[in-house]
C-alpha cells in the first residue's frame, strides 16, 4: 500500500472508529454470539488477490462488530475497566504507524528515552520516591513474574547462574493472600517455585491478608527447613478491591529478609490522587511494584508499569548480551531489552504521552474522582434497600453485593444470583461481572468506563432492582 493510499483509507477508518465510539450507547454490551459463529462467516482460504477497502470495512460492520462485547460502553461495569481513551488512541497509531522496535537504545534512542521520561512523569503523578526507577511491561502478569524471577535470583545469590532452583539445598516459599490475582499464582509456578510452596494466606473480613497468619506461615516454613523468600501484596484485590495491610507486611518482609512485590495492577491508578494513597502507605519500603494504566487511567491495551528499588539487580537478572546488540552507546544508556523478557519492545511510551499531554493531570484525577463517587452512590442506595447486602467496603470503584430474599440460601441463592445477573447482562442494557466470594456467587459492579455518568449507574441500579424483582413474582 503507497502513502497516498493510506492516507484515504487512514482518514476512512478514523472516521469508522470516531462513528463508534460515537454509537457506543445505542449497541448492547455484551456480545450474545454463539460460540463459532463469526467463524463461520469468513472463508476457509485467503485470498490469492487483493479485495476493495471498502469490502473489508464492510466486512468490520457485519462480521467483527455483532462479535464485540464493548469494553469501551458506558453501561460496561464488568471485570475492571480497560479504558482506550482516545488520546491514546491516537498514540497507539503513530507507535505503529512508525513501526519501530526497540532491541537496544541506538535501535530507537527516542523509543527508549520517552519511556524513561514517561516512567519518570508517572512516578511523580504517582507520589512515589525519587529511587524508583520504572519499565513499560505489557502486562500485570508479566510484570509479577519479572518480580518471583529476581526474588529468587536475590535469594539465591544468582542460582540461575550455577544450578538454578534445582541445586538449591532447601524449597524457596512464596507468600501472597488468598484473594490475589490468578497471575501471582501463575509467576510462581513458572518461575520454579512449585504449588507445593506457595502460600496463599487467609484474609479477614475485609478480604485482606492477615499479617498474624503470615507470620505463622513463614514460621513453619522455617521450622520444617524452607526457605522464605518473597511476599505479594495486593493492593485493590481483583474480586472486591481488598487492601493488603502494607505497612505489617513491610515489617515483616524486613524481619525475615525477603522480597517484597506489590500488585497494585488496578488500583495503582488511583494513586494519582493523594486521598487515595493510604491504601499503600509503606510502598516506599516494597522491591518491586505493578500498576497498569491500560485499566482505569485510560492508556490503550497494554501498558503495565512495572517499578523497581534496584535497577541494577533486575539487570543482573535479565540481561544477555550478543555481540549484535552491543554498541558504543551501553554503558551510558538503558537498554530495556535488560529490563524483562522480550528483546523486541514496542513504541508503548507514545500511547501515555499523548494522553498525559492532550488530556492533562488534572481532567484525569477528575474522573478517577467521579467514579469513586459513584461507587459511593451505589452503595448507600444498596445499603438504603432492603434485601440487598453489600460485601465489600467500597475505598474504590467496585461493589459487590448479593440480593438476599428471605428464605433462600445455599444453592438456591446461589442460583438466584446467577440467574438475575444472567437476565440483566442478556438484556444488553448493562454488563457486571458474577464472581465467587468465600464460596458463594455475588455480583461484582465494577465503575470506570470513561463514558459512564451518574445516569449510566442509576440506570445499571434500576435494571438490578428490575431483574430480582421479576425474578421473585
Ligand atoms: C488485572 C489484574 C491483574 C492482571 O493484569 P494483566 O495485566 O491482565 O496481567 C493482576 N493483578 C490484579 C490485582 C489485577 O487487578
Amino acid at each position: 500500500m503507497k502513502p497516498e493510499t493510506f492516507r484515504t483509507y487512514g482518514h476512512a477508518l478514523v472516521d469508522w472508529i470516531a462513528h463508534y465510539r460515537e454509537r457506543l450507547p445505542e449497541l448492547s454490551v455484551w456480545s450474545h454470539v454463539s460460540p463459532g459463529a463469526i467463524r463461520a462467516q469468513l472463508p476457509l482460504e485467503p485470498p490469492e488477490e487483493p479485495e476493495s477497502f471498502e469490502a473489508v470495512l464492510a466486512d468490520l460492520e457485519q462480521i467483527i462488530l455483532p462479535g464485540l462485547s464493548h469494553w469501551q460502553h458506558p453501561r460496561f461495569f464488568g471485570y475492571f475497566p480497560a479504558n482506550a481513551a482516545l488520546a491514546s488512541v491516537l498514540g497507539d497509531m503513530v507507535s505503529t504507524g512508525l513501526g519501530q522496535l526497540g532491541l537496544n537504545w541506538q535501535s530507537s534512542p527516542a523509543l527508549t528515552e520517552l519511556e524513561e521520561q514517561m516512567t519518570e512523569w508517572m512516578r511523580r503523578l504517582l507520589g512515589l520516591a525519587d529511587g524508583w526507577r520504572g519499565v513499560i511491561q505489557d502486562t500485570a502478569s508479566t510484570s509479577t513474574l519479572v518480580a518471583l524471577i529476581c526474588a529468587r535470583e536475590r535469594m539465591t545469590s544468582h542460582g540461575a547462574t550455577r544450578g538454578g532452583l534445582q541445586a538449591e539445598e532447601l524449597p524457596l516459599t512464596v507468600y501472597c493472600s488468598g484473594q490475589s490475582h490468578s497471575s501471582v499464582e501463575k509467576a510462581a509456578l513458572l518461575a520454579g517455585f512449585g504449588r507445593d510452596n506457595l502460600r496463599p494466606i487467609a484474609t479477614d473480613a475485609a478480604h485482606a491478608l492477615r499479617p498474624e497468619v503470615l507470620v505463622e506461615a513463614i514460621q513453619r516454613d522455617l521450622a520444617e527447613g524452607r526457605r522464605p523468600c518473597a511476599v505479594v501484596a495486593t493492593i485493590g484485590s481483583t474480586a472486591t478491591t481488598a487492601v493488603d495491610p502494607l505497612e505489617a507486611m513491610v515489617a515483616i518482609c524486613r524481619e525475615y529478609g525477603l522480597w517484597l512485590h506489590v500488585d497494585a495492577a488496578m488500583a495503582g491508578s488511583a494513586m494519582i490522587l493523594p486521598e487515595c494513597r493510604w491504601m499503600w502507605q509503606g510502598v516506599e519500603q516494597a522491591d518491586s511494584l505493578v500498576l497498569n494504566p491500560h485499566k482505569w487511567l485510560g492508556v490503550a491495551f497494554d501498558c503495565s508499569l512495572y517499578y523497581v528499588r534496584d535497577p541494577q539487580h533486575l539487570i543482573q537478572v535479565m540481561s544477555t548480551n550478543p555481540s549484535y546488540l552491543q554498541t558504543s552507546a551501553d554503558g551510558i544508556v538503558t537498554n530495556y531489552r535488560d529490563w524483562g523478557l522480550p528483546l523486541g519492545r514496542r513504541f508503548r511510551a507514545l500511547k501515555l504521552w499523548f494522553l498525559l499531554r492532550l488530556e492533562g493531570a488534572a481532567a484525569l484525577r477528575e474522573r478517577l474522582r467521579r467514579d469513586l463517587a459513584l461507587a459511593q452512590w451505589l452503595a448507600a442506595q444498596i445499603d438504603a434497600t432492603e434485601g440487598w447486602v453489600r460485601l465489600n467496603p467500597v475505598h474504590l470503584q467496585t461493589v459487590c453485593v448479593r440480593h438476599e430474599p428471605p428464605g433462600l440460601a445455599d444453592d438456591a441463592l446461589d442460583r438466584h444470583t446467577l440467574d438475575w445477573i444472567g437476565r440483566l447482562n442478556a438484556s444488553g442494557v448493562a454488563y457486571l461481572t458474577p464472581a465467587v466470594l468465600d464460596g458463594r456467587w455475588m455480583a461484582r459492579i465494577s465503575i470506570g468506563a470513561e463514558l459512564t455518568t451518574q445516569e449510566d449507574v442509576a440506570h445499571l441500579w434500576q435494571a438490578m432492582c428490575a431483574e430480582v424483582n421479576g425474578s421473585q413474582g
